[in-house]
């Protein structure tokens, strides 16, 4: 078509902004001219007559791009970045982390679901950053031989333990200094309490395991009663 779209950096390195009639946040796609999830994609020509693709990235069907449109301040993934991903599903999301840290990052995906882990698997064939991972999150060891020390931790299991969950992976996994971003979805922990408490509550968890939390996002409008919470590891 002859639509100019004119495609901007984010503040978030990796992260692009397509403007139009509604701006779109979108990541640089790795494997051009393939979707992962029929999310829609951008070609724009650059000045040198090179082509760059983009794919959509949608807020709705991804707890980061929510985190990031709801204000985050640092998602502490950046090109280059090591990062350990709990809770991968099919692969939404991780198949943009893919595209944030390009072909210098790698991201360890883990799902414990076959059926999810069928199509997360199938992705990762084209992308060969994005290391697949069918186990329980709740037991590294079985997959410490495929992890090696990451810079993050990005963690979407939408489990009651899962301040646990992401302490015993970094344990195993997270340097000293790294980072962790979580997503909180209050009433998978406990739904008689307001969504407050429980975020309340699972910040002191995760200052009991040598996390210090350092900021703490709504997903609202995209996630009803869920946060993001973002820190550091053994600082
Ligand atoms: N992050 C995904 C995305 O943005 O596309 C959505 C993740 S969904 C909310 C939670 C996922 O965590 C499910 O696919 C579920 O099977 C997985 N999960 C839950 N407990 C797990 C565990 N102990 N180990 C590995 N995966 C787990």
């Amino acid at each position: 078509g002859g639509n100019k779209v004119i495609v901007e950096q984010h503040r978030h390195e990796g992260v692009f902004i397509a403007k139009g009639k509604e701006d779109a946040l979108c990541t640089k796609n790795m494997v051009p001219g393939e979707a992962v999830y029929n999310e829609k994609r951008i070609s724009v020509q650059n000045e040198d007559g090179t082509k760059v693709e983009y794919r959509v990235w949608n807020p709705f069907r991804s707890k980061l791009a929510a985190a990031i449109l709801g204000g985050v301040d640092n998602i502490w993934m950046k090109p280059g970045s090591r990062v350990l991903y709990l809770g991968a599903a099919s692969g939404t999301t991780v198949s943009h982390v893919s595209d944030l840290v390009g072909p210098t990052g790698v991201v360890y995906a883990v799902e414990f679901s076959h059926r999810s882990g069928r199509d997360l698997v199938n992705m990762a064939k084209k992308r060969t950053n994005v290391i697949p991972i069918i186990e329980d999150a709740r037991h590294p060891a079985k997959y410490r031989m495929l992890v090696a020390m990451v810079d993050v931790i990005f963690s979407d299991v939408a489990q009651p333990d899962q301040a646990r969950i992401l302490a015993l992976n970094a344990s195993y996994f997270l340097k000293t200094g790294g980072y962790f971003v979580i997503s909180i979805k209050a009433n998978c922990i406990d739904s008689t309490v307001p969504a407050e408490a429980v975020f309340a509550s699972e910040v002191k968890k995760l200052q009991a395991e040598q996390f210090k939390p350092m900021e703490q996002v709504t997903l609202e409008p995209f996630e009803r009663d869920h946060a993001c919470v973002v820190g550091a590891y053994r600082v």
